[in-house]
Protein backbone atom coordinates (compact mmCIF):
# COMPACT_ATOMS: atom_id res chain seq x y z
CA UNK A 1 0.00 0.00 0.00
CA UNK A 2 1.13 3.44 -0.27
CA UNK A 3 3.69 4.78 2.20
CA UNK A 4 1.75 7.93 2.46
CA UNK A 5 -0.32 6.41 4.48
CA UNK A 6 -0.81 4.14 7.73
CA UNK A 7 -2.99 0.74 8.25
CA UNK A 8 -4.56 -1.71 10.40
CA UNK A 9 -3.52 -5.26 10.89
CA UNK A 10 -2.63 -5.93 7.35
CA UNK A 11 -4.48 -4.81 4.44
CA UNK A 12 -7.93 -6.32 2.33
CA UNK A 13 -10.84 -5.20 1.46
CA UNK A 14 -14.35 -6.79 0.62
CA UNK A 15 -16.21 -7.08 -2.26
CA UNK A 16 -20.23 -7.22 -1.91
CA UNK A 17 -22.48 -7.32 -4.62
CA UNK A 18 -24.70 -4.93 -5.12
CA UNK A 19 -27.25 -7.57 -7.33
CA UNK A 20 -28.18 -10.02 -4.19
CA UNK A 21 -29.84 -7.23 -2.52
CA UNK A 22 -32.25 -6.81 -4.83
CA UNK A 23 -33.12 -10.53 -5.00
CA UNK A 24 -36.87 -10.85 -4.41
CA UNK A 25 -36.91 -12.39 -1.16
CA UNK A 26 -33.26 -11.99 -0.26
CA UNK A 27 -32.44 -11.16 3.18
CA UNK A 28 -28.77 -10.67 4.64
CA UNK A 29 -29.61 -12.88 7.68
CA UNK A 30 -28.45 -12.22 11.26
CA UNK A 31 -27.16 -14.77 13.00
CA UNK A 32 -28.46 -15.75 16.83
CA UNK A 33 -26.38 -15.76 19.37
CA UNK A 34 -26.24 -19.45 20.18
CA UNK A 35 -24.33 -19.57 16.37
CA UNK A 36 -22.17 -16.58 17.42
CA UNK A 37 -21.06 -18.22 20.34
CA UNK A 38 -20.43 -21.51 18.18
CA UNK A 39 -18.16 -20.25 15.34
CA UNK A 40 -14.22 -21.38 16.41
CA UNK A 41 -11.25 -19.30 16.80
CA UNK A 42 -8.71 -20.77 14.82
CA UNK A 43 -6.30 -20.02 17.71
CA UNK A 44 -3.83 -22.90 17.36
CA UNK A 45 -4.12 -22.94 12.92
CA UNK A 46 -2.70 -19.00 13.68
CA UNK A 47 0.43 -20.64 15.50
CA UNK A 48 3.17 -18.30 14.01
CA UNK A 49 5.34 -21.61 14.16
CA UNK A 50 3.35 -24.44 13.53
CA UNK A 51 -0.16 -23.19 12.89
CA UNK A 52 -1.34 -24.91 9.80
CA UNK A 53 -3.06 -21.42 8.23
CA UNK A 54 -0.24 -19.00 9.10
CA UNK A 55 2.92 -20.43 9.69
CA UNK A 56 3.04 -21.48 6.22
CA UNK A 57 2.85 -18.17 5.12
CA UNK A 58 5.40 -16.34 7.51
CA UNK A 59 8.23 -16.23 4.89
CA UNK A 60 9.53 -14.05 2.29
CA UNK A 61 7.09 -14.47 -1.05
CA UNK A 62 7.98 -11.69 -3.69
CA UNK A 63 7.32 -12.66 -6.75
CA UNK A 64 9.32 -15.15 -8.91
CA UNK A 65 11.30 -16.44 -5.77
CA UNK A 66 10.81 -20.12 -4.38
CA UNK A 67 9.64 -18.63 -1.28
CA UNK A 68 6.40 -16.86 -3.15
CA UNK A 69 5.61 -20.78 -5.19
CA UNK A 70 5.98 -22.13 -1.87
CA UNK A 71 2.95 -19.98 -0.33
CA UNK A 72 1.14 -20.56 -3.39
CA UNK A 73 1.47 -24.42 -3.14
CA UNK A 74 -0.01 -23.42 0.78
CA UNK A 75 -3.41 -21.64 -0.60
CA UNK A 76 -3.55 -24.58 -3.19
CA UNK A 77 -3.10 -27.66 -0.64
CA UNK A 78 -5.42 -25.84 1.54
CA UNK A 79 -8.48 -25.88 -0.96
CA UNK A 80 -8.01 -29.28 -2.06
CA UNK A 81 -7.66 -31.15 1.02
CA UNK A 82 -9.76 -28.75 3.11
CA UNK A 83 -12.06 -27.07 0.89
CA UNK A 84 -12.55 -29.30 -2.17
CA UNK A 85 -15.57 -28.36 -3.61
CA UNK A 86 -13.96 -25.23 -4.56
CA UNK A 87 -13.03 -24.21 -7.93
CA UNK A 88 -9.30 -23.30 -7.99
CA UNK A 89 -7.76 -20.76 -10.31
CA UNK A 90 -4.53 -18.96 -11.54
CA UNK A 91 -4.54 -15.76 -13.28
CA UNK A 92 -0.71 -15.56 -14.83
CA UNK A 93 0.24 -12.18 -15.95
CA UNK A 94 4.29 -10.73 -16.17
CA UNK A 95 5.39 -7.68 -16.16
CA UNK A 96 8.83 -5.69 -16.07
CA UNK A 97 9.46 -3.63 -12.75
CA UNK A 98 11.65 -0.34 -12.15
CA UNK A 99 14.86 -3.21 -10.90
CA UNK A 100 14.13 -6.14 -13.60
CA UNK A 101 16.25 -4.79 -16.17
CA UNK A 102 14.16 -5.21 -18.68
CA UNK A 103 12.78 -9.10 -17.11
CA UNK A 104 9.61 -10.01 -17.12
CA UNK A 105 8.61 -11.24 -13.41
CA UNK A 106 6.02 -13.36 -13.36
CA UNK A 107 2.68 -12.67 -11.51
CA UNK A 108 -0.25 -15.16 -10.10
CA UNK A 109 -3.45 -14.49 -8.35
CA UNK A 110 -4.95 -17.19 -6.46
CA UNK A 111 -8.76 -17.18 -7.23
CA UNK A 112 -10.76 -19.92 -5.19
CA UNK A 113 -14.79 -19.87 -5.34
CA UNK A 114 -17.50 -21.56 -4.46
CA UNK A 115 -21.17 -21.29 -6.31
CA UNK A 116 -24.22 -23.01 -5.69
CA UNK A 117 -24.29 -26.73 -7.64
CA UNK A 118 -25.18 -26.49 -10.81
CA UNK A 119 -25.40 -22.68 -10.99
CA UNK A 120 -24.42 -21.77 -14.48
CA UNK A 121 -21.60 -19.59 -14.74
CA UNK A 122 -22.29 -16.30 -14.72
CA UNK A 123 -25.74 -16.07 -13.04
CA UNK A 124 -23.71 -16.10 -9.55
CA UNK A 125 -23.26 -12.51 -7.83
CA UNK A 126 -19.67 -13.58 -5.63
CA UNK A 127 -19.36 -11.96 -1.91
CA UNK A 128 -15.60 -11.54 -2.46
CA UNK A 129 -13.28 -11.35 -0.07
CA UNK A 130 -9.34 -10.14 -0.77
CA UNK A 131 -5.88 -9.41 0.47
CA UNK A 132 -2.32 -10.24 -1.20
CA UNK A 133 0.06 -12.33 -0.63
CA UNK A 134 2.87 -11.53 -1.85
CA UNK A 135 5.44 -9.53 0.29
CA UNK A 136 7.93 -6.32 0.05
CA UNK A 137 11.03 -6.93 -1.56
CA UNK A 138 12.63 -4.56 0.94
CA UNK A 139 13.56 -4.43 3.82
CA UNK A 140 15.76 -8.18 2.95
CA UNK A 141 14.00 -10.77 4.66
CA UNK A 142 10.23 -8.72 5.21
CA UNK A 143 8.22 -11.47 6.00
CA UNK A 144 5.20 -8.66 5.99
CA UNK A 145 2.73 -10.55 8.49
CA UNK A 146 0.67 -7.54 8.85
CA UNK A 147 0.65 -7.02 5.27
CA UNK A 148 -0.44 -9.19 3.99
CA UNK A 149 0.35 -12.65 5.72
CA UNK A 150 -2.42 -12.47 8.56
CA UNK A 151 -5.31 -11.05 6.16
CA UNK A 152 -4.81 -14.50 4.03
CA UNK A 153 -4.62 -16.68 6.98
CA UNK A 154 -8.26 -14.98 8.78
CA UNK A 155 -9.96 -15.27 5.29
CA UNK A 156 -9.06 -19.13 4.91
CA UNK A 157 -10.04 -19.70 8.36
CA UNK A 158 -13.94 -18.23 7.45
CA UNK A 159 -13.88 -20.09 4.77
CA UNK A 160 -12.75 -23.29 5.86
CA UNK A 161 -15.57 -22.36 8.91
CA UNK A 162 -18.64 -21.69 6.56
CA UNK A 163 -18.09 -24.18 3.84
CA UNK A 164 -19.97 -27.29 5.49
CA UNK A 165 -22.85 -25.19 6.08
CA UNK A 166 -23.00 -24.61 2.50
CA UNK A 167 -23.55 -27.70 1.77
CA UNK A 168 -25.87 -28.40 4.01
CA UNK A 169 -27.71 -25.33 3.32
CA UNK A 170 -27.99 -26.82 -0.32
CA UNK A 171 -29.18 -29.81 0.96
CA UNK A 172 -31.47 -28.49 2.97
CA UNK A 173 -33.11 -26.46 -0.51
CA UNK A 174 -32.97 -29.45 -2.33
CA UNK A 175 -34.50 -31.68 -0.07
CA UNK A 176 -37.40 -28.51 0.53
CA UNK A 177 -37.45 -29.40 -3.82
CA UNK A 178 -36.19 -26.00 -4.57
CA UNK A 179 -33.17 -26.07 -6.84
CA UNK A 180 -29.96 -24.19 -5.03
CA UNK A 181 -28.61 -23.15 -8.87
CA UNK A 182 -32.36 -21.26 -10.02
CA UNK A 183 -32.68 -20.41 -6.12
CA UNK A 184 -29.73 -19.51 -4.71
CA UNK A 185 -27.41 -16.60 -7.07
CA UNK A 186 -24.93 -16.29 -4.69
CA UNK A 187 -21.77 -17.49 -4.66
CA UNK A 188 -18.43 -16.63 -2.60
CA UNK A 189 -15.11 -16.13 -3.37
CA UNK A 190 -11.64 -15.52 -2.43
CA UNK A 191 -8.24 -13.35 -4.02
CA UNK A 192 -4.97 -13.64 -3.08
CA UNK A 193 -3.50 -11.26 -5.41
CA UNK A 194 0.30 -11.05 -6.50
CA UNK A 195 2.40 -7.89 -6.61
CA UNK A 196 0.64 -5.71 -4.43
CA UNK A 197 3.68 -4.04 -3.19
CA UNK A 198 6.29 -1.75 -5.24
CA UNK A 199 10.12 -3.11 -6.00
CA UNK A 200 11.35 0.18 -5.72
CA UNK A 201 9.63 3.07 -5.03
CA UNK A 202 5.24 3.54 -4.82
CA UNK A 203 4.17 4.57 -8.12
CA UNK A 204 0.82 3.61 -10.32
CA UNK A 205 3.07 1.65 -12.44
CA UNK A 206 5.55 0.11 -9.76
CA UNK A 207 2.38 -1.25 -7.53
CA UNK A 208 -0.51 -3.31 -7.72
CA UNK A 209 0.86 -5.66 -10.50
CA UNK A 210 -2.10 -8.54 -10.13
CA UNK A 211 -4.52 -6.49 -9.26
CA UNK A 212 -3.94 -4.24 -12.29
CA UNK A 213 -3.98 -7.17 -14.41
CA UNK A 214 -6.91 -9.36 -12.90
CA UNK A 215 -8.90 -5.81 -13.05
CA UNK A 216 -8.16 -5.69 -16.61
CA UNK A 217 -8.65 -9.39 -17.71
CA UNK A 218 -12.12 -9.95 -15.79
CA UNK A 219 -13.54 -6.43 -16.97
CA UNK A 220 -12.80 -8.17 -21.28
CA UNK A 221 -13.65 -11.37 -20.37
CA UNK A 222 -17.31 -12.36 -21.18
CA UNK A 223 -19.89 -14.80 -19.97
CA UNK A 224 -22.47 -16.03 -22.09
CA UNK A 225 -24.42 -14.14 -23.94
CA UNK A 226 -28.06 -15.06 -22.02
CA UNK A 227 -25.85 -14.76 -18.29
CA UNK A 228 -26.82 -12.32 -15.85
CA UNK A 229 -23.07 -10.85 -15.32
CA UNK A 230 -21.53 -9.57 -18.84
CA UNK A 231 -18.30 -10.33 -17.30
CA UNK A 232 -16.47 -11.90 -14.09
CA UNK A 233 -15.92 -8.17 -12.99
CA UNK A 234 -19.41 -7.07 -12.91
CA UNK A 235 -20.03 -10.37 -11.07
CA UNK A 236 -18.74 -8.88 -8.29
CA UNK A 237 -20.19 -6.01 -8.77
CA UNK A 238 -21.58 -4.65 -5.57
CA UNK A 239 -24.11 -3.11 -3.01
CA UNK A 240 -23.82 -0.09 -0.59
CA UNK A 241 -20.07 -0.23 1.26
CA UNK A 242 -22.01 1.51 4.51
CA UNK A 243 -24.26 -0.89 4.89
CA UNK A 244 -21.86 -3.78 4.63
CA UNK A 245 -19.42 -1.23 7.06
CA UNK A 246 -22.51 -1.46 9.80
CA UNK A 247 -23.50 -4.85 9.25
CA UNK A 248 -19.70 -5.94 10.09
CA UNK A 249 -20.05 -3.31 13.25
CA UNK A 250 -22.55 -5.01 14.31
CA UNK A 251 -21.18 -8.51 14.30
CA UNK A 252 -18.00 -6.44 16.08
CA UNK A 253 -20.45 -5.22 19.10
CA UNK A 254 -22.21 -8.58 18.92
CA UNK A 255 -19.51 -11.05 19.91
CA UNK A 256 -17.95 -8.52 22.09
CA UNK A 257 -20.96 -8.52 23.93
CA UNK A 258 -21.22 -12.26 24.11
CA UNK A 259 -17.71 -12.25 25.34
CA UNK A 260 -16.17 -13.81 22.00
CA UNK A 261 -13.46 -10.93 21.59
CA UNK A 262 -10.03 -11.23 23.05
CA UNK A 263 -9.11 -8.09 22.13
CA UNK A 264 -8.81 -4.83 23.03
CA UNK A 265 -12.23 -3.22 23.34
CA UNK A 266 -11.69 0.53 24.85
CA UNK A 267 -11.70 1.00 20.79
CA UNK A 268 -14.26 0.08 18.13
CA UNK A 269 -13.29 -1.25 14.88
CA UNK A 270 -15.49 0.75 13.23
CA UNK A 271 -16.17 4.13 14.12
CA UNK A 272 -18.59 5.34 12.07
CA UNK A 273 -21.27 2.81 12.68
CA UNK A 274 -23.90 4.74 13.88
CA UNK A 275 -23.85 7.07 11.42
CA UNK A 276 -26.16 7.78 8.39
CA UNK A 277 -24.19 7.02 4.93
CA UNK A 278 -24.20 10.61 3.90
CA UNK A 279 -22.70 11.92 7.28
CA UNK A 280 -20.09 9.67 6.64
CA UNK A 281 -16.45 11.65 5.73
CA UNK A 282 -15.14 9.32 2.75
CA UNK A 283 -11.46 9.20 3.36
CA UNK A 284 -10.23 8.54 -0.04
CA UNK A 285 -6.74 8.28 -1.38
CA UNK A 286 -5.34 4.87 0.43
CA UNK A 287 -3.26 3.11 -2.37
CA UNK A 288 -4.10 -0.39 -2.30
CA UNK A 289 -5.09 -3.39 -4.75
CA UNK A 290 -8.62 -2.39 -4.63
CA UNK A 291 -8.06 1.04 -6.71
CA UNK A 292 -8.40 -1.17 -10.33
CA UNK A 293 -11.28 -2.73 -8.94
CA UNK A 294 -12.70 0.47 -8.49
CA UNK A 295 -11.83 2.15 -11.27
CA UNK A 296 -14.19 -0.55 -13.05
CA UNK A 297 -16.66 0.04 -10.63
CA UNK A 298 -16.64 -2.27 -8.35
CA UNK A 299 -18.33 -1.62 -5.05
CA UNK A 300 -15.55 -1.75 -2.33
CA UNK A 301 -15.57 -1.69 1.54
CA UNK A 302 -11.90 -1.29 2.39
CA UNK A 303 -10.53 -2.44 5.98
CA UNK A 304 -7.46 -0.72 6.58
CA UNK A 305 -6.84 0.87 10.32
CA UNK A 306 -5.81 4.33 9.23
CA UNK A 307 -5.45 8.25 11.33
CA UNK A 308 -6.98 9.57 12.50
CA UNK A 309 -8.03 6.77 14.04
CA UNK A 310 -5.41 3.90 15.34
CA UNK A 311 -3.32 4.15 12.14
CA UNK A 312 -1.30 1.44 10.87
CA UNK A 313 0.97 -0.61 13.66
CA UNK A 314 4.45 1.44 13.96
CA UNK A 315 5.88 -2.02 12.50
CA UNK A 316 4.67 -1.54 9.06
CA UNK A 317 7.13 -1.91 6.00
CA UNK A 318 9.88 -2.90 8.78
CA UNK A 319 11.80 -5.64 9.85
CA UNK A 320 9.81 -5.98 12.89
CA UNK A 321 6.29 -6.67 10.88
CA UNK A 322 7.29 -9.99 11.81
CA UNK A 323 4.80 -12.91 13.49
CA UNK A 324 5.79 -12.08 16.60
CA UNK A 325 4.94 -8.53 16.14
CA UNK A 326 1.28 -9.82 15.85
CA UNK A 327 -1.48 -8.85 17.83
CA UNK A 328 -2.63 -12.81 17.85
CA UNK A 329 -5.79 -11.66 19.97
CA UNK A 330 -6.74 -8.97 17.37
CA UNK A 331 -5.90 -11.47 14.73
CA UNK A 332 -8.37 -14.04 16.11
CA UNK A 333 -11.12 -11.53 16.05
CA UNK A 334 -11.11 -10.73 12.82
CA UNK A 335 -11.61 -14.17 12.26
CA UNK A 336 -14.44 -14.20 13.92
CA UNK A 337 -15.98 -11.10 12.50
CA UNK A 338 -15.40 -11.87 9.18
CA UNK A 339 -16.78 -15.77 9.51
CA UNK A 340 -19.71 -14.19 10.66
CA UNK A 341 -20.22 -11.87 8.02
CA UNK A 342 -19.41 -13.74 5.62
CA UNK A 343 -21.88 -16.77 7.01
CA UNK A 344 -24.75 -13.95 7.42
CA UNK A 345 -24.45 -12.97 4.04
CA UNK A 346 -24.54 -16.47 2.61
CA UNK A 347 -27.37 -16.50 4.93
CA UNK A 348 -26.05 -19.69 7.16
CA UNK A 349 -28.27 -19.53 10.33
CA UNK A 350 -29.51 -22.57 11.41
CA UNK A 351 -26.62 -24.69 9.22
CA UNK A 352 -23.52 -24.10 11.15
CA UNK A 353 -23.12 -27.67 12.97
CA UNK A 354 -19.35 -27.72 14.13
CA UNK A 355 -19.48 -30.85 16.05
CA UNK A 356 -20.11 -32.89 12.32
CA UNK A 357 -17.68 -30.52 10.83
CA UNK A 358 -14.87 -31.37 12.97
CA UNK A 359 -16.03 -35.34 12.37
CA UNK A 360 -15.55 -34.37 8.85
CA UNK A 361 -12.56 -32.73 8.63
CA UNK A 362 -10.63 -34.98 10.91
CA UNK A 363 -11.84 -37.91 8.24
CA UNK A 364 -10.52 -36.30 5.33
CA UNK A 365 -7.22 -34.90 6.97
CA UNK A 366 -6.19 -38.33 7.88
CA UNK A 367 -6.95 -39.42 4.15
CA UNK A 368 -5.57 -36.41 2.94
CA UNK A 369 -2.46 -37.18 5.07
CA UNK A 370 -1.98 -40.77 3.54
CA UNK A 371 -2.11 -39.08 -0.25
CA UNK A 372 0.13 -35.92 0.89
CA UNK A 373 2.85 -36.69 -0.99
CA UNK A 374 2.00 -37.47 -4.37
CA UNK A 375 -0.31 -35.01 -4.37
CA UNK A 376 1.67 -32.49 -3.59
CA UNK A 377 4.07 -33.26 -5.93
CA UNK A 378 1.45 -33.06 -8.75
CA UNK A 379 -0.11 -29.55 -7.75
CA UNK A 380 3.61 -28.25 -7.62
CA UNK A 381 4.01 -29.43 -11.17
CA UNK A 382 0.46 -28.20 -12.05
CA UNK A 383 1.04 -24.59 -10.81
CA UNK A 384 4.91 -24.67 -12.50
CA UNK A 385 2.80 -25.16 -15.66
CA UNK A 386 0.26 -23.10 -15.37
CA UNK A 387 2.90 -20.28 -14.37
CA UNK A 388 4.85 -21.28 -17.13
CA UNK A 389 2.03 -20.21 -19.35
ZN1 LIG B 1 2.72 -3.09 2.11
Amino acid sequence: MSPAYRGFVGHFFLALSLFLLLLPGYAYEILSDDSLNSLPRASEDYDIHTGSLLSPILRTRVPGTEGHEAVLEHFANFFRTTLPKWNIELQNSTSTTPISKGKEVPFVNFIASRDPPGAPVGDVGRLTLVAHYDSKLTPTGFIGAIDSAAPCAIIMHAMRTIDAALDAKWTAMRTEGLDPSLEDEHGIQILFLDGEEAFDHWTDTDSLYGARSLAASWSSEFYPAMSTYKTPLSSIELFTTHWAYQSLAAAEERLRSLGRMKSASDQHWFPDSKKNSHDVIPLGGISDDHLPFLARGVEILHLIDFTPFKGFPPVWHTIEDDGEHLDMATVEDWGLVITAFAAEWMELEGYLDFEQQTKSQTESQSKSRRDEELEFEAEAIRLNKKTEL
